[in-house]
């Protein structure tokens, strides 16, 4: 049952995976991601049933498209893989069918706002509204304890931001800021601290990884977005056993 559960969340998270791309890519261009149906972008060969199933139509056509053999990012079997793990996550993780919804929601907002940083450099204003809209809904049902914990770290999480904006303009932007917020109301005060923290060291790791293989250059613009989504993957998932280790250094 276990084995089976797990796979059916596995199933359905590659589809969202595929699904997210596709508003990721087009919502900030304003294109309607409902109605009009995928296709190549070199030869505009509108994509056919069994050239979207998740994974698998990447694996069988090789990456490549079925008419003119234009290349497909990896990008796209990696999301819908990333999702269709962190979705078993979920299941695996949550005590109750509340926090299961909660955690497939956290999950969706984070693998959406990293697609659209990575791709725009921004965090469309509508996701944040959304999602913050369904959190506080969930919360209301299960909250934290204490209840406030998601007042404080939605605050928290804003402040945080806030200041170091105000120390350098450069380093992160407003959606930063509103993203912080928004994920504090799920996670609460010392989580979204956690999350800033691994933010931080994942950024400043991974960044020097990038300039050292001249993947990105030293003064252009680099998105903060996809640390924090990371930061809080980490800290929702492990946050208490990562607080707990490292307060235990102390001791
Ligand atoms: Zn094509």
């Amino acid at each position: 049952m276990e084995i089976y559960t797990s796979f059916i969340f596995f199933l359905f998270g590659t589809i969202f995976g595929s699904f997210f791309m596709v508003v990721g890519i087009r919502l900030p261009q304003k294109i309607s991601f409902s109605n009009e149906r995928s296709k190549c972008p070199a030869c505009h060969y509108q994509l056919a049933w069994y050239d979207n199933i998740p994974i698998l139509s990447y694996l069988l056509l090789k990456g490549h498209c079925r008419k003119c053999r234009y290349s497909i990012s990896y990008l796209y079997p990696l999301t819908e893989a990333t999702t269709g793990f962190l979705f078993t996550l979920c299941y695996w993780h949550a005590a109750t069918p509340t926090e299961v919804l909660l955690s497939l929601l956290f999950i969706s907002l984070l693998i959406l706002i990293i697609i659209t940083d990575l791709y725009y450099m921004v965090i469309p204003n509508k996701l944040l509204a959304l999602f913050l809209f369904a959190f506080i809904l969930v919360r209301l049902i299960e909250p934290l304890n204490p209840w406030w914990d998601s007042v404080a770290g939605a605050l928290t999480g804003f402040l945080i931001i806030f200041i170091v904006i105000l120390w350098n303009k450069e380093a992160m932007g407003a959606g930063d800021m509103k993203l912080m917020a928004v994920l504090g109301v799920v996670l609460g005060f010392s989580h979204i601290i956690t999350t800033f923290l691994l933010a931080c060291i994942s950024g400043a790791v991974i960044g020097i990884v990038l300039l050292r293989f001249s993947i990105i250059q030293r003064n252009k613009p680099f998105p903060f977005g996809p640390f924090i989504a990371l930061g809080a993957l980490l800290s929702y998932f492990s946050g208490d056993i990562l607080i707990h280790w490292y307060l235990n250094l102390f001791t």
